[in-house]
């Protein structure tokens, strides 16, 4: 993704009070970022653990949505829908999202299930196993990246929509 700037992200929550917007806290590594291996920033408040914040490229421009983690136990193994990844390194985590304008004020939430730190670009930019003889498994990755990003503004923009 295209590098952004602490007001380019401060600016671009589009499910956020005022209030959240105000104290929310951003990543401290913003400089040592390796942009072009991420398909979205997404970080854990510091100082409100249970809150995830996610910025994805939507459309060409930075959209911003605020993840609540809730206290609902996941009974099977869960699998994240953005990055799909079937050998899952790490927890999955479900995170109820309010969407955006009136329907947010309304108490209109999504639930989504998500890599619990957000490890979704690190998880498709592994190799896949080869899954039969002759399988390209770089243009195998290169897919995965591509339905990543698909995947997660399709999901930021539902969200900026209220739809
Ligand atoms: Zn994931």
């Amino acid at each position: 993704m295209r590098p952004l700037t602490d007001t380019l992200i401060l600016g671009s929550f589009v499910n956020a009070s005022q209030r959240e917007r105000q104290n929310l806290t951003l990543p401290a590594d913003l400089g040592e970022l390796a942009w072009d291996k991420i398909d979205y920033l997404g970080w854990h408040d510091r100082k409100t653990p249970n809150l995830g914040l996610v910025v994805a490229e939507v459309d060409g421009a930075p959209v911003g949505i605020l993840l609540r983690q809730t206290d609902s136990k996941i009974r099977s193994r869960p699998q994240c829908t953005w990055c799909e990844d079937i050998y899952i390194p790490n927890d999955v985590t479900f995170y109820s999202v309010k969407r955006s304008g009136q329907a947010g004020r309304n108490g209109n939430t999504v639930g989504t299930l998500v890599c619990a730190n957000f490890e979704c670009s690190s998880n498709v930019r592994k190799l896949p196993p080869v899954a039969y003889l002759g399988f390209d498994v770089e243009a195998a990755r290169l897919q995965r990246i591509a339905s990543l990003q698909e995947r997660v503004a399709n999901f930021v923009r539902d969200i900026r929509d209220g739809v």
